[in-house]
């Protein structure tokens, strides 16, 4: 999508600092940290949240997460734990229209109300 900010990562058009590639997802860090570690996995097909995911998309959904449990043994926090977060709509304080899913850990992180 044209004026979609995580497109423009997905595509380069826009850096950011990219903990992992392929060929359906990027994972980056999060410009404005909630917790010591903060990712972001969205895939590089845009789909703008929750409330859009097709049947389809099924693959694509369980994917996110199975490369958020890789990363977390990657980078040595999964025996720690870590949190996994999709914020849906306006109420559930989503600010970019492209599904995204948050990794937070390092320590305590803050509870879903402060996110
Ligand atoms: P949400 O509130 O679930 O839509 O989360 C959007 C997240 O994207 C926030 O935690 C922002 O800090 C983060 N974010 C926004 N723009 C960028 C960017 N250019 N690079 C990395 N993270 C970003
Ligand atoms: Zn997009």
């Amino acid at each position: 999508m044209t004026n979609c900010i995580f497109c423009k990562i997905a595509n380069k058009e826009l850096k950011a600092d990219i903990i992992l590639e392929d060929e359906k997802v990027i994972v980056f860090k999060d410009i404005n940290p909630k917790a010591p570690i903060h990712l972001l996995i969205i895939p590089k097909e845009h789909i703008a949240s929750i409330n859009d995911l097709e049947l389809e998309n099924q693959d694509l959904a369980g994917y996110m997460i199975l490369i958020a449990k890789k990363i977390a043994k990657q980078m040595n926090f999964a025996d720690k734990g870590y949190k996994l977060i999709f914020n849906v709509g306006r109420d559930g304080g989503q600010v970019v229209e492209h599904i995204h899913l948050h990794i937070l850990s390092g320590g305590y992180t803050r509870s879903l109300a402060e996110i």
